[in-house]
């Protein structure tokens, strides 16, 4: 009988293919299916909705025959009917699964496809390290913290990435020092040529015409623009936007890393997030390209190295931390923090905010459904820890408004990094702050109606008069945080604490 092998959205290169012990037979019929149910249980910005059914398409369509492409209400009833079509189903009669499946990237996919007969789950692939393998890292610290820090070396070291022999390739592990600068005075955009640009197909105006079509019959809503694509949805777009980056932008990408510019949204970042979450790029060839280009001293090492720590150290380690700390820890709220996101927020709605960096940053996600790591976390995940928003609310939001958003990726980097809410598993203290690093990493407060420095009054910066706030708010917990007790500490200087106090509670949930 005919072992057919499923393709969930998120496994579309061609390694999740290539057969091998843990692989699909050769040339297995391949199932993929479209579930309509996933885009009703939630409201997708409709660019992130374009993408991923674009790039489901695009590769049902390379594969030709050998792809059966099923459009159906929920993954139950699609592989039911693909299995119709196929021959198969259940068991053969030695009792061979007749289904295989990459084991999926969330906690609610897995418990499907185990409680589905005849379906094998064979290992994950696309990532660098086998669960097993950073099961016996962590176990083996011998109840000394994670940090990524650490498990960002072992990667380089068990992996032979950016290596010379022992010691790291450059002198140094970690190049952060010359990755933080603030952007370059009286600049408006990098110096930097410009990201690859997808264009769009056939196969797009199918999709528009599909969302349109759902929309208007109410069977779904989403959210923000749906404008030109501006990530891969195939292979060959995702290997042309990994060899333009490589070639022409990783140059740049270490020093302005944690920089912003209002009219330079995208600055150096490589923008292939989206394709390594769709499974189009392996993490493997991105930091070994990156690699190459500085052997070969096209590219620096500062920059190459923050390339190589972006993959093979933080995605990594989100990926895995999402499976080791398990299920439960999507509902982590250490510091409850139980308010409901506002409407503003929620419809992305940009033109109601007068800070014009969350104005900006708003804006960007409305627009794209894509801002760099900085706005995420000192922007939009900042002002939701100093507002006190529900955390699981928050990752929620993130998860369907980012083109790159996935429940693993979202959890580590939404519940722990940017709220806090796991009290610290994650990280070691919350990354939240007032204008003044807002001022000094980008051009943003310039021509805003807030100035940083000022905590009280008309001019009074949301982000200066919110951190001070959520300081006193969690006094408590944070000043036995040595990393936090100075900044707790600071509270006493404060003259106007009480009339700041009282601005932020007036503040509401009206947008800043
Ligand atoms: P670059 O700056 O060019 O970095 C290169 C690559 O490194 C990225 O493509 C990405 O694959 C990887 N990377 C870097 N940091 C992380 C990280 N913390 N977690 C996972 N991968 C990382 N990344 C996502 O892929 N999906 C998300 O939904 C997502 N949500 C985030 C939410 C918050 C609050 C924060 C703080 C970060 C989030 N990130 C997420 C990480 C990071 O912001 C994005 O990966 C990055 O901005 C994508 O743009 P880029 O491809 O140009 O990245």
């Amino acid at each position: 009988m005919t072992t057919a092998h499923w393709l969930f959205g998120d496994q579309l290169g061609p390694h999740f293919l290539s057969p091998g012990e843990d692989g699909p037979d050769r040339d297995a019929p391949v199932v993929i299916i479209e579930a309509r149910s996933v885009f009703r249980r939630r409201r997708f910005h409709r660019a992130k909705a374009h993408l991923v059914l674009s790039a489901m398409r695009h590769r049902a369509a390379e594969l030709g025959d050998r792809a059966r492409y099923i459009r159906a209400d929920t993954y139950r009833e699609g592989l039911r009917e693909a299995l119709g079509d196929i021959g198969g189903g259940g068991r053969d009669s030695a009792g061979k699964a007749t289904v295989t499946v990459h084991h999926p990237t969330s906690h609610a996919a897995l418990r499907l496809v185990r409680s589905l007969d005849g379906v094998s789950v064979l290992p994950a692939r696309g990532f660098l390290v086998p669960h097993a393998d950073f099961r016996a890292f962590a176990d083996g610290l011998g109840g000394k913290r994670l940090r990524q820090e650490d498990f960002y070396r072992w990667v380089r070291r068990g992996h032979d990435l950016l290596m010379d022999g022992d010691t790291p390739a450059g002198g140094r592990w970690n190049h952060d020092h010359d990755n933080r600068e603030p952007p370059p005075k009286d600049t408006r955009v990098l110096d930097a040529p410009t990201p690859y640009r997808p264009r769009e197909d056939a196969i797009d105006e199918e999709v528009r015409h599909d969302l349109d079509r759902w929309e208007r019959d109410g069977e779904v809503r989403f959210v923000g623009r749906d404008g030109p694509r501006r990530f891969p949805a195939s292979r060959r777009e995702a290997l042309a936007a990994l060899r333009r980056f490589v070639e022409h932008r990783l140059t740049g990408f270490g020093a302005y890393e944690d920089a912003m510019l209002a009219a330079d949204p995208v600055m150096s970042h490589s923008l292939l997030s989206s394709s390594l979450n769709l499974g189009l790029l392996h993490p493997a060839e991105c930091v070994e390209a990156a690699e190459d280009a500085w052997r070969a001293g096209r590219a620096p090492v500062n920059s190459v190295e923050g390339f190589v720590r972006q993959i093979a150290g933080w995605r990594e380690y989100v990926w895995q931390l999402y499976w080791y700390f398990g299920e439960d820890y999507r509902h982590s709220n250490t510091l409850g923090h139980d308010a409901p996101l506002p409407d503003w927020f929620l419809e992305l709605d940009a033109d109601a905010v007068t800070a014009r960096c969350l104005a900006t940053t708003l804006a960007q996600v409305r627009d794209t459904g894509w801002t760099h790591h900085i706005p995420r976390l000192m922007l939009l995940g900042s002002h939701a820890l100093q507002r006190g928003w529900d955390p699981e609310a928050v990752t929620d939001w993130f998860h369907r408004c980012f083109v790159d958003g996935y429940d693993w990726v979202m959890l580590p980097n939404v519940v722990g990094m940017s709220q806090y809410a796991d009290g610290g598993r994650m990280t070691t203290k919350p990354y939240t702050s007032g204008g003044a690093y807002v001022h000094r990493m980008s051009d943003l407060c310039g021509g805003c109606a807030y100035r940083p420095t000022e905590r009280v009054g008309d001019r009074a910066c949301p982000f200066t008069t919110g951190y001070w706030a959520f300081l006193h708010r969690h006094r408590g917990l944070l000043s036995g945080n040595n990393r936090m007790s100075q900044a707790v500490r600071g509270l006493d200087r404060l003259g106007d604490l009480d009339e700041l106090l009282r601005q932020a509670r007036a503040a509401g949930d009206a947008p800043p």
